[in-house]
């Protein structure tokens, strides 16, 4: 593990908003922190792994079996409205299309059955080698930083799910610029830390992500490293965002223009007045059940939590 300074613009002004130990994605007995840039609002892991750890994990730890039937169908749609939704924002119908971390390569299967010439980068061995297996793709198993590819060869690079996880998001959109043609596309998709997918924040914090953006850090650093947006959208906990290569680098304000410091704070509050007495809560909680249980009988007595778990805790937590 190794301290950083901000990925995004470079300070190392920041809070700690989360140490936790005994994450199953890092070594044993790692104090596993994330904190808040106080300049421009990135969220991120500090200190990070090193390369050598990040390879033997994603290598051999990260997927250890093969992807099941249900994966693979809830993939395939998934993807069909991934692709549907570029093709509502881009002309742009066939290519050389680049997919970086491209799993068992579900995504550049659909696109090759549409007529694109299909590339994937996988580090997870097995699951590049299903896909060049079951769907005959051209998928190499390793590192992004180690691939080579042709400088302006690709008409759209993809990282589904992938950015979150580099050690330097900054350093993989340059990367990835130099391999695509002028006005070459780019497809991300994050998950958004302004709408995080688990209610409690503790367990949001812990897995592999080493990056947690906001629409406003992703647009930033597409700014940045010289991306134009064409697209931008939040949709469940996630956002996605299409850019466009462009020649210049744009300079940022970052103090200015890093502005949902204030709102992650606000998003995170919570954890902070009531998680920490966690134990207390949830035998709080525990008690209610039982009386409720106790009261109305056990199916009404279900019924009546389910609803509270549902609209109530969740309006709670959430804050929505
Ligand atoms: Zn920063």
């Amino acid at each position: 593990m190794k301290k950083v300074s901000c990925n995004l613009c470079g300070s190392n002004n920041y809070v700690l908003i989360d140490s936790h130990k005994n994450d199953k994605y890092f070594p044993p007995d790692v104090e596993v922190k994330t904190v808040v840039c106080k300049n421009c609002s990135l969220v991120y892991r500090n200190p990070q792994p090193t390369k050598r750890e990040l390879f033997d994990f994603y290598s051999h730890s990260y997927r250890k079996d093969l992807p099941t039937k249900k994966y693979i169908t809830s993939s395939n749609i998934i993807n069909k409205e991934r692709l549907e939704w570029f093709n509502s924002h881009v002309k742009l119908r066939c290519g050389k299309i680049l997919d970086v971390g491209c799993s068992t390569g579900n995504f550049l299967n659909l696109c090759k059955s549409k007529g694109w010439e299909t590339y994937g980068i996988e580090p997870t061995i097995e699951y590049a080698k299903f896909g060049r297996e079951k769907y005959k793709l051209n998928i190499q198993s390793r590192f992004l930083e180690d691939a080579r590819f042709q400088k302006s060869f690709f008409d759209v690079i993809t990282l589904f799910q992938v950015l979150e996880h580099s050690r330097n998001p900054t350093k993989v959109l340059l990367q990835l610029k130099n391999w695509l043609k002028p006005n070459g596309l780019i497809y991300i998709t994050v998950p958004n830390i302004l709408k995080p997918d688990k209610i409690e924040l503790a367990k949001y914090f812990a897995g592999p992500h080493l990056f947690f953006f906001s629409p406003n850090t992703l647009s930033l650093l597409f700014k940045k490293t010289g991306f134009e947006i064409v697209a931008l959208e939040e949709i469940k906990y996630y956002v996605r965002i299409i850019g466009k290569k462009r020649g210049k680098i744009g300079k940022i304000n970052f103090d200015k223009e890093g502005d949902d410091y204030k709102k992650i704070m606000r998003n995170l509050k919570w954890r902070y007045t009531y998680l920490i007495p966690k134990l207390l809560y949830l035998k709080v909680v525990k008690l209610i059940k039982k009386l409720i249980i106790l009261f109305f009988g056990e199916a009404m007595g279900d019924k009546i939590i389910n609803f509270l778990k549902q609209s109530l805790f969740r309006k709670i937590k959430t804050g929505k």
